[in-house]
């Protein structure tokens, strides 16, 4: 099929095949798949907005068992360094993230087989006791996957409990790339594919409002990566109507500082610009029913991040306060959020502060 025929598709909404995909990035300049991607931007997001938040990460405990070969962060047991995050550390953290105007946390950390449901549930009330206001954005499909299987649960089960508890939306972690040769290579102990999308499915039901993500780059195809694309698209597909399903997909470039991945398999980071914005130029052309695209300004930068709002990202993501994972595996981005605004405006676009659920507040 032509390329004109392909964009013609796109621009109309009609869902693109894995191997119309694969046409599209290997064989389209890469300035008409950032017109498309633009015109498709226009479709689902019309103006100059461009979203970002303020919200604080803290990793509950850096004591996981997946050994993921991408991680630096996570610890054995009996590491010198393993934690668990106490309530006087997350109530420092918390001030200082009031301070500086956020009402989020985004609570990630690894999967500490010491820890199950009852420690969950107790933090995400203690927390929400001490600060009614506040918004977890906590745990991922591969927590949930590992809870479910240490109570005997379903995932469902898991999440309304979670719910019940305090928790208001489930980000897209661990989804790496939705291939399980790949996942064998990069991420052999968490959730499968078919799991990961599982617990999707559930929390979309639920009427959870999650995310999307995948983390590109390192061992897998360009077919992979477009597979992992209409796979989530296919998820979207069936929300139940009205539902939050997934509102954002946020593509990020593996890191490659000081990983197994590195050391023991030679695979380092593809990343380079070019490819970043044909990823998210394509993930904005084939996602034609996920109405938000961010640009992961903290793992690719602000110039790339800029280019990126003219490829069809209509959002920059948090500034972030605290973030352990990507920047112990390279990168070190940082901004503050008059930087933020000053390059979204830099771009050409307006910048419009978000909460969790892209309302602007
Ligand atoms: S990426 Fe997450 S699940 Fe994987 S080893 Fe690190 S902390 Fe554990």
């Amino acid at each position: 099929m032509i390329l004109e025929q392909l964009y013609e598709k796109a621009v109309s909404l009609v869902p693109l095949s894995v191997s119309e995909g694969v046409a599209l990035y290997t064989k389209a300049p890469v300035e008409e798949l950032m017109f498309i991607a633009n015109e498709l931007r226009q479709i689902h997001n019309p103006g100059k907005t461009v979203g970002w938040m303020i919200d604080r990460n803290v990793n509950i405990t850096n004591v996981c068992f997946s050994q993921c070969t991408f991680c630096n962060f996570c610890r054995k047991k009996a590491s010198d360094d393993a934690y668990v995050t106490s309530i006087p550390e997350y109530i420092s953290k918390i001030d200082e993230m009031i301070s500086l105007d956020g009402d989020q946390l985004l609570l990630q950390g690894g999967m500490n087989p010491d820890l199950g449901l009852e420690f969950y549930t107790d933090l995400f009330r203690n927390l929400k006791k001490l600060y009614p206001t506040l918004k977890l954005h906590a745990l991922g499909p591969p927590e949930i996957v590992h809870l479910a299987r240490k109570e005997h649960a379903s995932f469902s089960e898991v999440l309304r409990i979670l719910v019940e508890a305090g928790l208001d939306s489930l980000p897209g972690a661990g989804a790496e790339i939705l291939s399980d040769r790949v996942r064998r290579i990069v991420s052999p102990a968490k959730a499968s594919t078919e799991e990961w999308l599982g617990v999707m499915k559930e929390a979309h039901k639920l009427n959870l409002p999650t995310s999307a993500t995948m983390m590109f780059g390192h061992v897998e195809t360009i077919e992979e990566r477009i597979e992992h694309l209409v796979r989530l698209r296919d998820l979207q597909s069936v929300k139940p109507e009205g539902h939050f399903g997934f509102i954002t997909f946020i593509p990020w470039a593996f890191q490659d500082e000081g990983t197994v991945l590195l050391n023991k398999r030679g695979t380092r980071s593809s990343y380079n610009a070019p490819d970043y914005i044909r990823m998210i130029a394509i993930s904005r052309i084939i996602l034609n029913n996920i109405k938000n695209i961010q640009a992961s300004i903290l793992t690719v930068g602000k110039d790339i991040g800029m280019l990126s709002l003219h490829a069809g990202a209509n959002d920059l993501g948090s500034i972030m306060i605290e973030e352990n994972v990507v920047s112990v595996a390279g990168s070190h981005n940082r901004f503050n959020a008059s930087e933020m605004q000053a390059i979204i405006k830099e771009a050409g676009f307006v910048p419009g502060r978000r909460n969790q659920k892209y309302e602007l507040i």
